[in-house]
């Protein structure tokens, strides 16, 4: 445990709660970096979950691309269906009209087979693109969910270390509160609750570094002394002076 300052003069009391001060500004850092580990996890595993939403509209695309090619190889197969009727009517046919007609009929089925033709390849170069793309995000997903699983690896150390490190100041902690005369002891509890987790802070130079407020160089030689508790005028906060 890091030791108080050597101060000289200084009262016991006094020194005990400059160190309680010590102790309970590295508890609450602690505390933050504890507190702040799950959100920091959350935060890369939202990032994840989205690229794995986007891969999964992607593979939603390209199943309806694939309905939409069997659908239209469906219709393939009808018109070829079609166009092998037409050209066993040929026999039937007796008049030159009825060729011409014949003709017709077959070219414009044609025509329609190849439009479908067309819009198969169209699907297939798009189904194709799209595997190149779900492939790619793949291996994103692949790199970013290393990544975060050495991450939250590296943070549940981090979690181990500092919960144990709190648990030791903790227990630093008790053992110095004990000492502190009770009634000092709820006055720093006070000033801890209303000046944002600083009780005890130093004067120097006529300064309180808890306010940053000057206050009258009478207080100030008294302080030196540091043989009584003097809060303070503005923020009432414990002040303390460090000798070289
Ligand atoms: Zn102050």
């Amino acid at each position: 445990m890091q030791q108080v300052f050597v101060v000289g003069g200084l009262k016991d009391q006094l020194k005990l709660l400059i160190s309680l001060q010590e102790l309970d500004i590295r508890i609450l850092e602690k505390q933050s970096i504890i507190n702040e580990i799950p959100l920091k996890i959350s935060g890369a595993e939202t990032r994840l979950n989205k690229i794995l939403a986007n891969l999964e509209k992607i593979k939603q695309g390209q199943e309806s691309l694939e309905k939409k090619k069997r659908d239209k190889e469906r219709a393939l197969d009808d018109i070829n269906e079609k166009i092998k009727k037409l050209k066993t009517r040929i026999t039937q046919i007796k008049t030159n009209k009825e060729y011409q007609a014949h003709l017709k009929e077959v070219e414009s089925v044609e025509k329609e087979r190849y439009a479908i033709e067309d819009e198969i390849l169209l699907i297939m170069e798009e189904i194709e693109t799209s595997l190149k793309e779900s492939k790619s995000r793949e291996e994103t997903i692949r790199s970013e969910k290393n990544k975060v699983d050495e991450f939250k690896k590296k943070l549940d150390g981090e979690i181990v270390e500092a919960e144990k490190e709190l648990s030791a100041l903790h227990e630093a902690r008790s053992g110095i509160s004990e000492s502190i005369d009770e009634e000092l002891y709820n006055l720093y509890m006070n000033l801890i609750k209303s000046g944002k987790g600083l009780a005890v802070v130093e004067a120097k130079e006529e300064i309180c570094l808890g306010c940053n407020m000057n206050f009258p160089p009478q207080l100030f030689v008294e302080l030196k002394k540091n043989e009584e508790i003097i809060q303070c005028p503005q923020c009432h906060r414990i002040l303390y002076f460090k000798s070289d």
